[in-house]
């Protein structure tokens, strides 16, 4: 069954378009962080980051850009913050990967209290290395 986004990419359902070329789509989050918040949705199906051609996500980088500079145009964005949910542990509640495009406006008070987490003593030298470890051998693929 084709999921939400396969339908408005389709037109089987409506959705607020703002920009479509041969690869990607953009429309207005039906529940937005601010009003303008787009998203940059890939026509070829892909569920997210990890399964996702690099060219997809080049297209989803590229059109994120234009939309964003629209954003910045018409409403006076000041700012935007992209985000990409990937995985369910990340929020991702659609999966047909999508490219969140926030307008932010100065003090708009948006993502006001985000949580950080310390590291012990060496603990991030010992973490850096643990994952260098794994794309050194993934660049070697
Ligand atoms: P995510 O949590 O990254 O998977 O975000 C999915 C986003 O899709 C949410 O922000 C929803 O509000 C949005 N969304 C779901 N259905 C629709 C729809 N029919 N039209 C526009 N946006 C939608």
């Amino acid at each position: 069954m084709n999921d939400i986004f396969e339908k408005i990419i389709a037109r089987e359902i409506p959705a607020a378009i703002i920009y479509e070329n041969d690869s990607v789509i953009s429309f207005l989050d039906i529940r937005p962080t601010n009003k303008g918040h787009a998203l940059v949705v890939p026509k070829q199906k892909c569920e997210n980051i990890f399964d996702a051609p690099v060219e997809t996500l080049a297209n989803m980088i590229r059109a994120s850009k234009i939309v964003a500079e629209g954003l910045r145009a018409s409403l006076g964005a000041d700012g935007v913050n992209l985000v990409m949910n990937n995985g369910a542990a990340a929020g991702q509640e659609v999966f047909h990967a999508h490219m969140h495009v926030i307008p932010r406006f100065t003090n708009d008070g948006v993502f006001e209290t985000p949580k950080h987490v310390a590291y012990d003593a060496g603990e991030s030298d010992t973490l850096a290395e643990k994952i260098r470890a794994v794309l050194s051998e993934a660049a070697t693929d």
